[in-house]
Formats: C-alpha cells, sequence, structure tokens
C-alpha cells in the first residue's frame, strides 16, 4: 500500500531549501495541506495577515502546479479536517513544521496520537533546546543568549533541499477566502527575494545608523517574508553574515535577528507568558478599562502625532516601525495604562507579520513585565521620540495629512501651535501618565 504523507504547510510557505519537502521524500504520494486554524493562528480569517497568506498560498500552488500539484486550503478546526483526510485518502503521516507557539504545540501533541508526525525546525536560526546555561536552564538576558549562541551556533550550514516527492492532487474544494491582500507587501517570493538582495546590496551596511528613523527607509521591511517563510531565514542570516560581522550595519542586523530568535526561545520555555506576565510583580498591575481610548490609541486619534502617525502607518499598510511599534506600546500601558493585550490582539489583527513569540515579547518588553524587559522606569514620552526619529516631521506629515502644513517647530507637539487643525487635542497629559505610572511601579516592586 502507497505511503501517503500530508505536507501540512505552516510557516514555510515555500518549495526552495524547504528541508520538510526532502523529508516527505520518503513518501509515496505527497498532499499539500494548509488550514487557517484561528486558534492556532491567533489572527482571525479577516486579519492583514490572512489576507497575506491567502495571496502567497495562491502563488505557492502556481508553483507546485509545475509538479503537477495544488495546495488543499482550508480554514476551521485542524484536527478536525486531518481526521477528516485521514479517513478519506488513507493518510499516513504528517509532517510538518515546528512552532513554539503553545496551541500549536499541544495540537501537535494531539495528532502525535493518531499520525506519524515528522516535526522540523524551518522557523527558527538554530535547535532552541541547545542554548543553555551549564545548569541546563535557559538564560533570561538577551546579551546572555546572544553571547552563548554565537559560541555555539554561529556557523549555520545551508541546506539544500530539492523534491523529488508525487503529489496526490485531492480534487477538495478550497475554503479559505480572506479579504485580498491590500497591502505594499507582495506575497511572493520573487518580491521577497528581490527585497532581500536590494536591501543587503544596498542599505545593510549602515543599518546601525539609519535602523531608528522613522522617516527613511533604514530597515529591511523583510519580517513578513521571514515569518511566512517566503524568505528563508538561515539563507538570509548566511548571506549578511558572509559581509562580515566585523561591519557594524552587519552586526546590528544579525542581532535583530537574534531578537527573533530569542522571543521564540523564551516562548518555547516559558510558555506560560502568553497569557501571563513573565514578571510576577507585574501581574496586579492597575489596568484600566476605556473604551474611548482604546478605539482612539487604535484610529490614530490620540492628539499625540508620533503615536498617530504610528497607528495610521498599520491601518493603513499592515506594518510599523520598530522604534513606532515601542512608542505606541509604551503609550497605551504607560500613558492610557491599558492593558497590554489589548495592543497585542490589535497587532496580531493588523500586522502583515504578526508573530506570536515576537509580538507578545515586543509587549512585554515595552510594558516592563517581560524576560530582560525595559526597565520599569523607561517611559517613551511620545514627543521628544518624534523629535529624535523623525526630526523633520517627515514621517508624521506623511501619516497624519492633515498636519501637512504644520511648522516643523510644532509637528511634534501641534497642542501648542495657535494654528486651526482638524486635529484632536492630546487625549492625556504625558507628565500626568509619566508620574502615575511611576507610582505604581514603585508600590508594585515594594
Ligand atoms: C510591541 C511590539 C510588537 C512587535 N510585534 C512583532 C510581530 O508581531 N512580528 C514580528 O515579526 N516582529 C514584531 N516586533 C519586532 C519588530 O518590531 C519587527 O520585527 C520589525 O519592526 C520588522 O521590521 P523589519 O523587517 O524592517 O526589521 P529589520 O530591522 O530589518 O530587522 C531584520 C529582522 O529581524 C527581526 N527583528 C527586528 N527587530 C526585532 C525585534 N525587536 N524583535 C524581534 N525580531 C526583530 C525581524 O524578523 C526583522 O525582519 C514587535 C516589536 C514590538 C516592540
Amino acid at each position: 500500500m502507497s505511503k501517503i504523507g500530508i505536507w501540512l504547510i505552516n510557516k514555510d510557505l515555500r518549495i526552495e531549501n524547504n528541508i520538510l519537502l526532502r523529508a516527505l521524500n520518503d513518501c509515496d504520494l505527497v498532499l499539500p495541506v494548509f488550514i487557517w486554524d484561528e486558534k492556532l493562528r491567533r489572527s482571525s480569517s479577516n486579519s492583514r495577515i490572512a489576507s497575506f497568506y491567502h495571496e502567497a498560498l495562491n502563488n505557492l500552488s502556481e508553483e507546485l502546479n509545475h509538479f503537477n500539484a495544488e495546495i488543499l486550503i482550508k480554514s476551521g478546526d485542524s484536527e478536525v479536517i486531518l481526521d477528516y483526510l485521514k479517513s478519506k485518502y488513507n493518510v499516513h503521516s504528517i509532517y510538518t513544521q515546528f512552532d513554539v507557539d503553545p496551541a500549536h504545540r499541544e495540537f501537535v501533541k494531539n495528532i502525535t496520537k493518531k499520525f506519524e508526525v515528522k516535526l522540523l525546525n524551518t522557523a527558527y536560526l538554530s535547535d532552541l533546546n541547545k542554548t543553555l546555561k551549564d545548569d541546563g536552564t535557559p538564560y533570561l538576558t538577551f546579551s546572555s543568549f546572544s553571547r552563548a549562541w554565537f559560541r555555539n551556533e554561529f556557523d549555520i550550514q545551508y541546506e539544500n533541499a530539492p523534491t523529488k516527492s508525487n503529489f496526490l492532487v485531492s480534487g477538495e474544494m478550497n475554503d479559505f477566502s480572506p479579504p485580498l491582500n491590500n497591502t505594499p507587501f507582495k506575497a511572493n517570493k520573487l518580491f521577497g527575494n528581490k527585497r532581500l538582495s536590494n536591501y543587503i546590496g544596498n542599505n545593510l551596511l549602515n543599518y546601525n545608523k539609519f535602523r531608528n528613523r522613522m522617516d527613511l527607509d533604514g530597515t529591511s521591511m523583510l519580517s513578513a517574508y521571514f515569518n511566512s517563510g517566503i524568505v528563508d531565514i538561515k539563507g538570509s542570516y548566511i548571506l549578511a553574515i558572509n559581509l562580515g560581522l566585523d561591519n557594524p550595519g552587519v552586526k546590528s542586523w544579525i542581532n535583530e535577528l537574534l531578537w527573533r530568535e530569542f522571543n521564540a526561545y523564551i516562548m518555547f520555555h516559558f510558555p506560560e507568558i502568553i497569557h501571563s506576565s513573565f514578571n510576577n510583580k507585574l501581574s496586579s498591575y492597575p489596568w484600566e478599562e476605556n473604551e474611548d481610548y482604546l478605539n482612539r490609541w487604535k484610529q490614530g486619534l490620540t492628539g499625540f502625532s508620533c503615536v498617530d502617525a504610528c497607528m495610521r502607518q498599520l491601518l493603513d499598510i499592515g506594518w510599523m516601525h520598530n522604534r513606532g511599534r515601542m512608542i505606541v506600546a509604551s503609550f497605551l500601558t504607560k500613558d492610557l495604562f491599558i492593558n497590554w493585550k489589548e495592543g497585542e490582539k490589535w497587532f496580531m489583527e493588523n500586522l502583515v507579520d504578526a508573530e506570536t513569540a515576537s509580538n507578545i515579547g515586543g509587549w512585554q518588553w515595552t510594558a516592563g513585565s517581560g524576560v530582560d524587559a525595559a526597565p520599569y522606569f523607561r517611559i517613551f514620552n511620545p514627543i521628544t521620540q518624534g523629535e529624535k526619529f523623525d526630526p523633520n516631521g517627515t514621517y508624521i506629515r506623511k501619516w497624519v495629512p492633515e498636519l501637512r502644513d504644520v511648522e516643523t517647530k510644532f509637528i511634534h507637539d501641534p497642542s501648542i501651535d495657535n494654528g486651526i487643525y482638524q486635529y484632536p487635542k492630546p487625549i492625556v497629559s504625558h507628565n500626568d501618565s509619566r508620574k502615575k505610572a511611576l507610582y505604581i511601579f514603585n508600590s508594585l516592586r515594594n
């Protein structure tokens, strides 16, 4: 009897150098399946990332046509769909990508009772269980993790992984139809790989100088491609390293790839952080509920021009600069006192690069509750952050068009200008919020 295996596509939307496809050469027939399961993805099928995936899957399916194959694309409960496929096609095994998301790990545990499951790590640079302290426990600071990582894992090998599989075409109907991807991030490998080579060729060596400037194209904007696997993270790491780690731009970019790795590492070792603050002292932080403030934050109508520019960039293109993510996360948690989980949820729906480990990591870092988090007294001032990282207000003018004609000396704090704009006054006083946040943090520490 033929051995039928499912390639259960997760966040590995590519054929080239996908070691799962090489492993699937063990099967007589391969059925490529993708399931948008909201429980596992933590983003709805109307989210930005669902649209991005839908476009990417259609492109990947077209590529697979050259192998006389196509992807069965479904939405719903993964276990129910897999049970159905097992009974109909006599599926023997499932080959899928290792994922640190706790819900995904639980799912893998469950399907292992019914199928032979082969799990491979294609999402991260390294084995997350390898970089440990001498006593076998995980590192809790990024700096100690990255030092140890460079000692043990630095030399990553590129794995050539051709597919020779024979594919099974099921004839089942696809049923995943999110809205069209309307972001500038085209979900195909040509676009992603071109962006990578342009970035490495033209900008990488200056990454350290411009990475924090919101008004410049200083960063790669590759996160959605890495997180979906359209662009291979290992291959990209090797391309960058080959330019020489002694170059400050390369070193700084690799450092950010390692932050991605560190977030995954922490989620792997401490899965509970998905629901709760890593820092227990902050678990009783007196979060406030304020629908009006939350909505103004979401829509970019807080009256803080830098915060509003960032939030409108997110609404418009499904992506936000890392500096902006820190500013708006600090603003939500330390100026508006709204629980970081609300912001995390909004990001999962609206970011084209939404990814659980980095999103939870970023939110908990900024809120001050995460592993190796920003110190509690680090409260971003939304006005001075704008002055520093968007000095001429170019970024603000781009995303908040009603401030286009404001003079540069007023652009970061339009409330002090006497001009008449259709733009809200600040919804809170940053100075008052800052004092209140420090008071709360101090009382929780004692
Ligand atoms: C509150 C908050 C939420 C975030 N949510 C996400 C998320 O859902 N998905 C996501 O991929 N990143 C998230 N980040 C991390 C970071 O903002 C993005 O990865 C980065 O902005 C992507 O832009 P880029 O591709 O131009 O990055 P570059 O600056 O070019 O960096 C290269 C790559 O390194 C990784 N990287 C860069 N900065 C970080 C970082 N601080 N943490 C982890 N990885 C990093 C990304 O994979 C990125 O593509 C979040 C950060 C914060 C503060």
